[in-house]
């Protein structure tokens, strides 16, 4: 039996064409018909009139902040749970972030905890300079109440889609709810261009700006000339290419992704302490990774005793992220609560979620999960 892997990359055949198309009319490089295509039909899928292309999620973020002038002496308030993709950045800027808990429904961002801290802040105007809001595992934050405390203090949002390409949240598509935005296309995202990233906005001079700072800052004109610390942050025309053919089976990605899920609750719903992410009314999670709680008071296993039983099994599943202010790197960061986040990391779990996952085996998951419960009662 081979190994399950948690989010593998799903190839539908049809990148081998675009790819052929690229090599054939030569435009093997970090500029090409590709590229332009494929930020366009992300800005058509997301809902925003400009997107630029990159190499990483990561570098998408970094352009976002440097766009917004982020630097030395400027706080930028992130979520404590989360990658640590969504939160390097603003060191890269010599920024200070700052963390925040998250709700237990969405995981995602507090939104009331935003905004008493913001009203907190602006007694004392100390307001951060941007927020970033990370949509965890497909699943969109509370974005309206977030948004209006954030524009009512001027706090520009930048919203970190790179797990929730083709979530909603009432009707919009995540990427398209806050100022700035920015996809990944990692080879464990829905649409993997094997490594990219995407900076998206309505603000045509912020994604231009971007489109300059990611291409070496070189000025317009014969000469090498520059005025700005560039970065050589562009994607290849090639995996402009793959990400194309990708994009064209998003709809069924997400299909597949939701059903898988919903076989996890199916078949295993009924086991004691298990608790299976909600999905609040107001939107459509794209569940990219389907995540449990198990809560060590009910359950007759730790979750760290169900990994071992995954491991054992060849079967790939991860803890959830761990927040930053549990991080070495982030120690003696300033943090706004974090007890739900802690208990998150705690007792949550992220099992195998590909959409090219076979019935057989997602058997083999539930067989072992179940067993697992089965041997300790
Ligand atoms: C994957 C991810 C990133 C970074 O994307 P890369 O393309 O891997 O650089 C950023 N934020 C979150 C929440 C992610 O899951």
């Amino acid at each position: 039996m081979s190994r399950i892997f948690l989010s593998p990359p799903h190839l539908t055949g049809e990148e081998v064409q675009y790819l052929q198309e690229a090599i054939n009319s030569n435009w093997v490089a970090p500029a090409g018909p590709h590229l332009r295509a494929f930020e366009n039909e992300i800005a058509q899928l997301v809902g925003v009139h400009h997107a630029v292309a990159v190499t990483s999620g990561t570098a998408a973020l970094h352009l976002a902040l440097r766009v917004l002038d982020i630097g030395p002496g400027d706080e930028v308030w992130s979520p404590t749970l989360t990658f640590v993709g969504a939160v390097n950045p603003i060191v890269y800027q010599g920024a200070t972030p700052v963390f925040l808990d998250s709700d237990p429904v969405t995981w995602n961002l507090d939104a009331q905890l935003v905004a008493e801290q913001l009203n907190a802040r602006a007694k004392i105007n100390r307001l951060p300079k941007a927020l970033i809001v990370v949509h965890l595992y497909g699943q969109t934050a509370d974005m309206d109440p977030i948004c209006d405390v954030c524009r009512h203090y001027g706090v520009t949002i930048v919203e970190d889609a790179a797990e929730a390409i083709g979530a909603t949240y009432k009707g919009r598509q995540a990427g398209s709810l806050g100022d700035i935005a920015i996809l990944s296309f990692n080879g464990n995202k829905i649409v993997t261009t094997s490594g990219g990233g995407m900076v998206l906005s309505n603000r045509q001079d912020w994604v231009d700006r971007a489109h300059h700072l990611g291409t070496q800052a070189r000025e317009p004109g014969m000469a090498y000339l520059h005025k700005d610390i560039g970065y050589n942050y562009r994607l290849s025309n090639l995996l402009a290419g793959v990400g194309r053919a990708q994009l064209k089976q998003l709809d069924y990605f997400i299909a597949r992704r939701r059903a898988v899920f919903e076989r996890y609750r199916q078949a295993l719903g009924d086991l004691p302490g298990i608790q299976f992410k909600e999905e609040p009314g107001w939107g459509t999670s794209t569940r990219w990774l389907s995540c449990l709680t198990i809560d060590p008071k009910q359950a007759p296993c730790t979750r760290d005793e169900l990994c071992n039983s995954f491991a054992a099994a060849d079967i790939e599943v991860r803890p959830v992220w761990k927040p930053m202010h549990r991080q070495p790197i982030y120690h003696g960061c300033k943090m706004i609560g974090g007890k739900v986040a802690n208990q998150l990391e705690d007792t949550g779990l992220c099992l195998p979620s590909s959409s090219a996952l076979t019935n057989d085996q997602q058997d083999r998951v539930i067989e072992v999960m179940r067993a697992a419960f089965a041997a300790t009662v």
